[in-house]
């Protein structure tokens, strides 16, 4: 097949190695900058510029879109969808797993195990809100934090106030969620392609820190997943409308909680402490539904 990587980083780690998979495997292979992209709406048919020159056919394409330039991105993406190329992250799919608040709200209309979430807005709403939750300590996050960067914990109600009311008055909202204190800085991360779980690794906060982002010092260990975790994150990413996803859980006392669906999960942390071939799962997943496509009625 001939595939198109979309990355504004050739160098990385991750985009490497699905590049390298995809020649092992003997496919024709390009990673094209998605700012480069012009999306030309007066033809008859739809297409897409890149560098200025129309694109050539391509099989399928790899959306590996950053959080900085998610609107440009969905919609090269979105593009790529009307030109009927199989992408196994739709731009739906992306668009809503960007925003913590639409993603929460999409996967609680199907039963999957979330920590206690809500939003409000108004200051007068706010104390409710957190003991709706079950009270202090509460977490509390930015709607598009990344990296651990705006997921507070507030040790009792009034800092939780004060900081929800600083953060509404710069205009940010926020997410106010029951703190799953016997997940103990530590969380799941699994990667599903297609509808399976193909590595899952435990990231474990560093001393007294209760976020386990890797950027935040956590380390990683490579886990075997029980059955009700691995069908949480199958079900997460295909609710989602994503093929290819990183799965965030904590460890509830009655089994996975749902934090985040994340649509270009990175792949040398979990690649490194799984030892396993998780850009080889994903081109190869990519090739079969191109030979076999599936219909997903989100895409017509
Ligand atoms: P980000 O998208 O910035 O990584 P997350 O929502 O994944 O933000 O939160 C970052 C980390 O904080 C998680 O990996 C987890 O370790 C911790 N965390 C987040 N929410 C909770 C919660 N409700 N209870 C306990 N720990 C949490």
């Amino acid at each position: 097949m001939k595939l198109a990587i979309l990355s504004r980083a050739p160098r990385s780690y991750s985009t490497q190695r699905l590049r390298t998979a995809a020649l092992d495997r003997g496919h024709e292979v390009k990673v094209l900058n998605t700012l480069r992209f012009g999306i030309d709406l007066s033809g008859d048919e739809p297409d897409l510029q890149f560098r200025g020159k129309r694109l050539s056919h391509y099989d399928a394409v790899l959306p590996r879109i950053g959080n900085s330039i998610t609107y440009f991105g969905t919609a090269v993406v979105r593009q790529f969808e009307q030109m009927d190329v199989y992408t196994p992250n739709t731009s739906w799919g992306i668009t809503n797993s960007r925003d913590k608040l639409r993603a929460t709200q999409i996967l609680s209309r199907h039963h999957i195990g979330m920590p206690a979430t809500t939003f409000v807005r108004d200051r007068a709403d706010v104390i409710a809100a957190i003991e709706r939750v079950g009270g202090a300590p509460v977490v509390i996050k930015l709607l598009e934090g990344t990296q651990g960067i705006g997921v507070i914990l507030a040790p009792t109600i009034k800092v939780a106030e004060a900081i929800i009311e600083t953060l509404h008055s710069t205009r940010q909202n926020v997410l106010i969620q029951r703190f799953v204190s016997e997940s103990k800085g530590r969380d799941i991360r699994a990667l599903v392609v297609g509808d399976r779980v193909v590595a899952a690794m435990r990231r474990v906060a560093q001393g007294d820190e209760f976020r386990s982002n890797v950027h935040r010092g956590g380390t990683v260990e490579a886990v075997t997943l029980d059955e009700d975790y691995e069908r949480a994150a199958v079900r997460a990413a295909q609710i989602m409308g994503l093929r290819v996803a990183g799965v965030d859980m904590l460890e509830g006392n009655e089994g996975p909680l749902v934090m985040e669906v994340n649509s270009s999960p990175g792949l040398e942390g979990i690649e490194r402490a799984t030892d396993l071939d998780i850009a080889g799962s994903i081109i190869d997943h990519i090739d079969n539904q191109v030979a076999f496509p599936e219909i997903d009625v989100r895409q017509r």
